[in-house]
Protein backbone atom coordinates (compact mmCIF):
# COMPACT_ATOMS: atom_id res chain seq x y z
CA UNK A 1 0.00 0.00 0.00
CA UNK A 2 1.22 3.40 -0.72
CA UNK A 3 1.08 5.73 1.95
CA UNK A 4 -0.15 9.48 1.21
CA UNK A 5 1.54 11.36 3.39
CA UNK A 6 4.29 13.26 3.64
CA UNK A 7 6.83 11.74 5.79
CA UNK A 8 8.33 15.43 6.09
CA UNK A 9 5.26 16.09 9.00
CA UNK A 10 6.44 13.76 11.13
CA UNK A 11 6.48 14.98 14.77
CA UNK A 12 8.55 14.04 18.33
CA UNK A 13 5.99 16.33 20.42
CA UNK A 14 2.56 15.45 20.18
CA UNK A 15 1.57 11.46 19.92
CA UNK A 16 -1.06 10.68 17.47
CA UNK A 17 -0.74 6.87 19.34
CA UNK A 18 -1.85 7.34 23.76
CA UNK A 19 -2.19 4.50 26.15
CA UNK A 20 -2.98 1.77 26.28
CA UNK A 21 -5.77 2.74 29.12
CA UNK A 22 -8.38 0.43 30.51
CA UNK A 23 -11.99 0.22 28.98
CA UNK A 24 -14.44 -1.36 30.11
CA UNK A 25 -15.58 -2.17 26.86
CA UNK A 26 -12.33 -4.55 25.73
CA UNK A 27 -10.23 -4.37 28.55
CA UNK A 28 -6.39 -2.39 27.90
CA UNK A 29 -6.84 -0.76 24.46
CA UNK A 30 -4.04 1.74 22.90
CA UNK A 31 -6.01 4.95 21.31
CA UNK A 32 -5.04 6.14 17.76
CA UNK A 33 -5.42 9.71 17.15
CA UNK A 34 -5.84 10.63 13.66
CA UNK A 35 -6.83 14.20 14.43
CA UNK A 36 -4.35 15.03 17.25
CA UNK A 37 -3.97 18.83 16.23
CA UNK A 38 -7.17 19.94 18.07
CA UNK A 39 -10.64 18.22 18.39
CA UNK A 40 -12.58 17.75 15.73
CA UNK A 41 -15.42 16.24 15.07
CA UNK A 42 -19.26 16.39 13.26
CA UNK A 43 -20.96 16.33 16.80
CA UNK A 44 -20.36 18.12 19.72
CA UNK A 45 -21.98 16.13 21.96
CA UNK A 46 -23.04 17.55 25.08
CA UNK A 47 -20.86 14.99 27.73
CA UNK A 48 -18.14 14.55 25.58
CA UNK A 49 -14.74 13.44 27.09
CA UNK A 50 -12.92 16.38 25.27
CA UNK A 51 -15.39 19.25 26.28
CA UNK A 52 -16.75 21.71 23.45
CA UNK A 53 -15.36 20.29 20.00
CA UNK A 54 -12.93 23.26 18.75
CA UNK A 55 -13.23 22.66 15.00
CA UNK A 56 -16.67 20.66 14.17
CA UNK A 57 -16.54 19.43 10.57
CA UNK A 58 -17.65 16.68 8.59
CA UNK A 59 -14.17 17.14 5.99
CA UNK A 60 -12.55 14.50 5.42
CA UNK A 61 -9.06 15.07 4.96
CA UNK A 62 -5.67 13.86 6.31
CA UNK A 63 -5.33 15.36 9.83
CA UNK A 64 -2.23 13.18 10.61
CA UNK A 65 -0.04 11.66 8.11
CA UNK A 66 0.04 8.00 8.05
CA UNK A 67 4.11 8.61 8.72
CA UNK A 68 3.19 10.09 11.38
CA UNK A 69 1.44 7.41 12.64
CA UNK A 70 4.13 4.87 12.25
CA UNK A 71 6.42 6.88 13.59
CA UNK A 72 4.41 6.92 17.00
CA UNK A 73 3.06 3.42 17.04
CA UNK A 74 7.13 2.17 16.84
CA UNK A 75 7.16 4.70 20.15
CA UNK A 76 4.47 3.38 21.73
CA UNK A 77 3.75 0.70 24.42
CA UNK A 78 1.51 -0.59 22.10
CA UNK A 79 2.56 -5.09 23.09
CA UNK A 80 0.66 -4.14 26.27
CA UNK A 81 -2.74 -3.58 24.50
CA UNK A 82 -5.50 -6.39 23.70
CA UNK A 83 -6.80 -4.38 21.43
CA UNK A 84 -6.05 -1.14 19.18
CA UNK A 85 -8.77 1.62 19.01
CA UNK A 86 -9.54 4.26 16.74
CA UNK A 87 -10.59 7.27 18.45
CA UNK A 88 -8.36 9.98 20.12
CA UNK A 89 -9.23 13.31 19.65
CA UNK A 90 -12.83 13.44 17.44
CA UNK A 91 -14.65 11.59 15.17
CA UNK A 92 -11.65 8.75 13.13
CA UNK A 93 -14.00 8.55 10.05
CA UNK A 94 -12.89 12.25 9.27
CA UNK A 95 -9.22 10.66 8.42
CA UNK A 96 -9.17 10.57 4.71
CA UNK A 97 -6.21 8.29 5.51
CA UNK A 98 -8.26 5.83 7.31
CA UNK A 99 -7.88 2.73 5.62
CA UNK A 100 -4.17 3.28 5.64
CA UNK A 101 -3.72 4.12 8.95
CA UNK A 102 -5.95 0.60 9.94
CA UNK A 103 -3.55 -1.68 7.19
CA UNK A 104 -0.57 -0.30 9.17
CA UNK A 105 -1.39 -0.87 12.37
CA UNK A 106 -2.62 -4.04 11.91
CA UNK A 107 0.28 -5.24 9.92
CA UNK A 108 2.48 -4.07 12.25
CA UNK A 109 0.81 -4.83 15.77
CA UNK A 110 -1.17 -8.41 14.52
CA UNK A 111 -3.69 -7.05 16.86
CA UNK A 112 -7.51 -6.43 16.85
CA UNK A 113 -8.67 -2.89 15.88
CA UNK A 114 -11.73 -1.26 16.54
CA UNK A 115 -13.09 1.89 14.96
CA UNK A 116 -15.26 4.09 17.39
CA UNK A 117 -17.47 6.37 15.18
CA UNK A 118 -19.98 8.77 15.78
CA UNK A 119 -21.82 7.37 12.45
CA UNK A 120 -22.68 10.42 10.54
CA UNK A 121 -20.24 9.45 7.49
CA UNK A 122 -21.20 5.60 6.97
CA UNK A 123 -23.62 7.15 3.96
CA UNK A 124 -20.70 7.66 2.22
CA UNK A 125 -19.17 4.46 0.31
CA UNK A 126 -15.44 4.99 0.60
CA UNK A 127 -15.75 5.25 4.70
CA UNK A 128 -17.53 2.06 4.40
CA UNK A 129 -14.43 0.96 2.05
CA UNK A 130 -12.31 2.48 4.60
CA UNK A 131 -13.25 0.03 7.28
CA UNK A 132 -13.17 -3.18 5.54
CA UNK A 133 -10.10 -4.23 7.59
CA UNK A 134 -11.78 -3.26 11.30
CA UNK A 135 -12.30 -5.82 13.46
CA UNK A 136 -15.14 -4.53 14.98
CA UNK A 137 -17.00 -0.98 14.50
CA UNK A 138 -18.85 0.72 17.53
CA UNK A 139 -21.24 3.34 16.60
CA UNK A 140 -22.92 5.71 18.74
CA UNK A 141 -26.40 6.15 19.16
CA UNK A 142 -27.77 8.27 21.85
CA UNK A 143 -31.19 9.33 20.47
CA UNK A 144 -34.20 8.28 18.60
CA UNK A 145 -35.90 11.18 17.68
CA UNK A 146 -34.24 14.50 15.63
CA UNK A 147 -34.86 16.70 18.66
CA UNK A 148 -32.84 13.70 20.74
CA UNK A 149 -30.09 14.20 18.36
CA UNK A 150 -29.50 17.92 18.89
CA UNK A 151 -30.07 17.94 22.45
CA UNK A 152 -27.24 15.08 22.92
CA UNK A 153 -25.10 15.10 20.32
CA UNK A 154 -25.32 18.87 18.62
CA UNK A 155 -24.25 17.89 15.09
CA UNK A 156 -23.04 19.69 12.14
CA UNK A 157 -25.50 21.29 9.39
CA UNK A 158 -26.92 18.32 7.28
CA UNK A 159 -26.71 15.34 9.56
CA UNK A 160 -29.85 13.70 10.73
CA UNK A 161 -30.90 11.13 12.56
CA UNK A 162 -32.50 9.51 9.16
CA UNK A 163 -29.08 9.51 7.69
CA UNK A 164 -27.40 8.28 10.97
CA UNK A 165 -29.53 5.26 11.00
CA UNK A 166 -29.25 4.93 7.08
CA UNK A 167 -25.41 5.19 7.29
CA UNK A 168 -25.30 2.28 10.26
CA UNK A 169 -27.67 -0.38 8.18
CA UNK A 170 -25.07 0.81 4.98
CA UNK A 171 -22.35 -0.27 7.33
CA UNK A 172 -24.08 -3.68 8.29
CA UNK A 173 -25.13 -4.62 4.51
CA UNK A 174 -21.58 -4.30 3.48
CA UNK A 175 -19.19 -4.91 6.14
CA UNK A 176 -18.17 -8.43 7.66
CA UNK A 177 -17.02 -7.30 11.00
CA UNK A 178 -18.61 -7.23 14.70
CA UNK A 179 -20.87 -4.55 14.86
CA UNK A 180 -21.80 -2.90 17.99
CA UNK A 181 -23.85 0.30 18.83
CA UNK A 182 -22.80 2.64 22.13
CA UNK A 183 -25.64 4.23 23.36
CA UNK A 184 -24.90 6.95 26.15
CA UNK A 185 -27.73 8.14 28.66
CA UNK A 186 -28.35 10.87 30.47
CA UNK A 187 -31.48 12.25 32.17
CA UNK A 188 -31.95 14.55 28.91
CA UNK A 189 -32.13 11.35 26.63
CA UNK A 190 -34.35 8.49 29.27
CA UNK A 191 -37.37 9.48 27.85
CA UNK A 192 -35.99 8.53 23.95
CA UNK A 193 -35.86 4.18 25.61
CA UNK A 194 -38.57 2.99 24.30
CA UNK A 195 -38.11 4.55 20.64
CA UNK A 196 -34.62 3.36 20.90
CA UNK A 197 -35.81 0.04 21.20
CA UNK A 198 -37.32 -0.13 17.99
CA UNK A 199 -33.97 1.64 15.71
CA UNK A 200 -31.88 -1.14 17.30
CA UNK A 201 -34.45 -3.90 16.33
CA UNK A 202 -34.41 -1.95 12.66
CA UNK A 203 -30.50 -1.90 12.65
CA UNK A 204 -29.81 -5.58 14.67
CA UNK A 205 -26.26 -4.96 16.06
CA UNK A 206 -24.15 -7.68 16.99
CA UNK A 207 -24.64 -6.10 20.37
CA UNK A 208 -25.38 -2.92 22.43
CA UNK A 209 -23.38 -1.42 24.46
CA UNK A 210 -25.40 0.92 27.91
CA UNK A 211 -23.44 4.03 29.11
CA UNK A 212 -22.88 6.66 31.16
CA UNK A 213 -20.71 9.57 31.23
CA UNK A 214 -18.46 8.53 33.86
CA UNK A 215 -15.64 11.42 32.81
CA UNK A 216 -16.18 15.28 33.52
CA UNK A 217 -16.45 17.39 30.94
CA UNK A 218 -13.85 19.89 30.76
CA UNK A 219 -14.06 23.68 30.32
CA UNK A 220 -11.34 23.88 27.67
CA UNK A 221 -9.48 21.78 25.32
CA UNK A 222 -6.49 19.46 26.45
CA UNK A 223 -5.12 16.58 24.55
CA UNK A 224 -4.74 14.25 27.40
CA UNK A 225 -8.79 14.17 27.81
CA UNK A 226 -8.61 11.66 24.70
CA UNK A 227 -6.97 8.92 27.23
CA UNK A 228 -7.64 10.38 31.30
CA UNK A 229 -9.57 8.55 33.08
CA UNK A 230 -8.27 10.00 36.58
CA UNK A 231 -8.95 13.80 37.91
CA UNK A 232 -8.00 16.54 35.81
CA UNK A 233 -5.65 18.99 36.32
CA UNK A 234 -7.70 21.54 34.86
CA UNK A 235 -11.18 22.90 35.38
CA UNK A 236 -14.28 20.65 34.82
CA UNK A 237 -18.21 20.08 35.09
CA UNK A 238 -19.42 17.21 36.52
CA UNK A 239 -22.33 15.80 34.19
CA UNK A 240 -25.84 14.07 35.24
CA UNK A 241 -25.48 10.68 34.31
CA UNK A 242 -28.19 7.63 34.98
CA UNK A 243 -28.40 6.08 38.41
CA UNK A 244 -27.81 2.36 38.71
CA UNK A 245 -31.48 1.50 39.02
CA UNK A 246 -32.36 3.61 36.08
CA UNK A 247 -29.80 1.70 34.00
CA UNK A 248 -30.93 -1.15 34.92
CA UNK A 249 -34.88 -0.29 33.96
CA UNK A 250 -33.14 0.50 30.95
CA UNK A 251 -31.44 -2.72 30.38
CA UNK A 252 -34.72 -4.33 32.00
CA UNK A 253 -36.38 -2.52 28.97
CA UNK A 254 -34.16 -3.10 25.80
CA UNK A 255 -33.69 -6.87 26.93
CA UNK A 256 -37.76 -6.99 26.93
CA UNK A 257 -38.28 -5.35 23.17
CA UNK A 258 -35.16 -6.66 21.54
CA UNK A 259 -32.94 -9.76 20.93
CA UNK A 260 -30.21 -8.63 20.62
CA UNK A 261 -27.51 -8.96 23.45
CA UNK A 262 -27.51 -5.87 26.15
CA UNK A 263 -23.98 -5.09 27.61
CA UNK A 264 -24.17 -2.57 30.53
CA UNK A 265 -20.97 0.18 32.43
CA UNK A 266 -22.95 -0.35 35.86
CA UNK A 267 -22.12 -4.41 35.28
CA UNK A 268 -18.52 -3.82 34.54
CA UNK A 269 -15.45 -1.53 36.11
CA UNK A 270 -16.26 1.76 35.35
CA UNK A 271 -14.24 3.35 33.23
S1 LIG B 1 -18.84 11.92 18.77
FE1 LIG B 1 -17.31 11.44 20.31
S2 LIG B 1 -15.63 12.90 19.92
FE2 LIG B 1 -17.43 13.64 18.82
S3 LIG B 1 -18.35 15.11 20.23
FE3 LIG B 1 -19.37 13.12 20.56
S4 LIG B 1 -18.24 12.15 22.22
FE4 LIG B 1 -16.98 13.84 21.44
Amino acid sequence: MTIQSDIADVSAEKSSVYGPVHSWRVGSSLGIDMLLETSTCSFNCIYCQLGDIQLKTAERKIYVSTAQLEHDLRRSRWEEADIITFSGSGEPTLALNLAEAIHLVKEYTHKPVMVLTNATLLHDPAVIQDLQEADMVSCKLDAATEAGLKQMNRPVAGVSLASIVSGIQNLKAHYTGKISLQCMFMPTNLREVEQMAELINDIQPDEVQLNTPKRAYPLEWHLDSRGNHGDKPYPTRTLRTVSPPEAEDIEALLKAKTSVPILSIYKKEPC
